[in-house]
């Protein structure tokens, strides 16, 4: 599979996982269980991780938090998982990390905003006193920036001196000038504090597609740390699938940003992995990393009057996504493989024939038979009842006489 060239110069190992450099993009999560419920944050991770989310974050937000991480962390392991736990923290992160050193050496990594770490005078010894334990225990830190948070005192200052200016910038632009100012003095304090450039990873989130893109691009081109991108407060169901993939798109094509996270709301009571499948599937689909096979299929229309086509399409998708974890240990370059299901003569076979196994289903008025190509040539033909069933265990067949051979990295 091609990817993009990245451009960071810079790459930080955060636990057993790398950002940055011309390493692949990561894909990270963030939890929503209440942190001090060791079982539910636990299950919930390993949930994430099953999924596929290389890191996972946890908010820290009390001693409770605090103290449940370490615990966290063993049942995790436990469940045989080793996904690095990133911090998340926000006002009273520096006494958290200070009494709570089992956490602080727990994590793999801490965010922390530079709008949330206190007012005032408390502001740059609080900020230093995260930095100094993140040296302490050896730890990298993202400063992330946020739109919702932005140190107000800059913001100020930079739109005092806006308005002095000769010619004064649109506040929108000051805004954004802020949002990564703020990241990149921050970075340079935890710098001069000792904090290591590549223990260093950026972000600057906000919830406007164009801003995200104006924003990054200009931090692209004034540091070399690592990029961690995401739309903050996407939204729910597609509105923020769209908004975070129109955003993130642009950005990523252009070699921008170096681990994801999409910030889905989701349905009460809804599948939190599903902003993994979505970073995954934008990644995929964009062809810079590969993670489970694809279906392609055909959106139906009035030659598929029934929803037989659209239920088989689904059932084979969730086939391949339970298969996956299986099929990663035993069949390298498996998660290329495309599997086509269409729903008539018109494009079937040959949409069939491009991918690597398709059936091409019986439209409205068509023989009752359903013919199977294999690697572009025609294979089986299907018909009965059973056909869902019979082209599942013909995509099995294939995998391992495809994939068996290969040996997995
Ligand atoms: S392949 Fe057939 S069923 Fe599918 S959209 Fe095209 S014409 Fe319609």
């Amino acid at each position: 599979m091609s990817r993009l060239p990245r451009r960071r110069s810079v790459q930080v190992r955060v636990g057993r996982v790398v950002i940055g450099g011309d390493h692949p993009v990561v894909v990270q999560s963030m939890t929503n269980t209440d942190t001090a419920d060791i079982e539910a944050t636990a299950l919930q991770v390993r949930a994430l991780a099953l999924a596929g989310s290389e890191l996972v974050r946890v908010t820290v937000n009390t001693e409770e938090a605090a103290a449940a991480v370490p615990a966290i962390a063993a049942r995790v392991r436990e469940f045989g998982m080793d996904v690095p736990l990133v911090g998340d923290f926000h006002f009273n992160g520096h006494k958290l990390l200070r009494e709570h050193p089992a956490c602080a050496e727990t994590l793999a990594k801490y965010r922390i905003n530079p709008g949330n770490v206190g007012r005032g005078s408390k502001r740059d010894p609080q900020f230093a006193e995260m930095i100094e334990i993140a040296c302490r225990h050896g730890k990298p830190v993202r400063i992330g920036v946020n739109w919702g948070s932005l140190d107000q005192d800059l913001l100020t200052r930079l739109m005092d001196e806006n308005s002095r200016s000769a010619e004064p910038l649109d506040a929108v632009d000051v805004v954004r000038e802020a949002l990564v100012v703020s990241a990149l003095d921050s970075a340079a304090r935890a710098e001069e504090l000792g904090l290591p450039h590549d223990s260093i990873v950026i972000s600057c989130k906000v919830s406007g597609v164009q801003d995200l893109i104006g924003v990054y691009r200009n931090l692209a081109v004034r540091c070399d740390y690592p990029l961690h991108l995401g739309l903050t407060e996407a939204g729910m169901g597609s509105k923020g699938i769209v908004a975070s993939t129109a955003a993130m798109s642009v950005l990523l094509q252009e070699g921008i940003g170096d681990t994801i996270r999409v910030s889905l709301t989701p349905d009460p009571g809804g599948d939190r992995t599903k902003e993994v499948q979505v970073a995954q599937e934008m990644l995929q689909t964009m062809g810079l990393r590969s993670f489970t096979p694809m279906v392609v299929a055909c959106p139906g229309c009035g030659r598929t009057t029934s929803t037989y086509f659209q239920e088989l399409a689904q059932k084979i998708q969730a086939h391949l996504r339970r298969r996956m974890p299986e099929w990663r240990r035993q069949y390298a370059g498996v998660e290329e493989m495309t599997v086509a299901v269409m729903g008539c003569v018109v494009n079937g076979p040959g949409e069939s024939k491009h991918a690597n196994i398709g059936i091409s289903l019986p439209g409205t008025g068509e023989r009752p038979v359903a013919p199977v190509y294999i690697d572009g040539e025609k294979g089986p033909t299907l018909k009965g009842e059973h056909i869902a069933e019979e082209f599942q265990a013909l995509v099995e067949q294939y995998v391992e006489r495809t994939y068996g051979t290969r040996k997995t990295p």
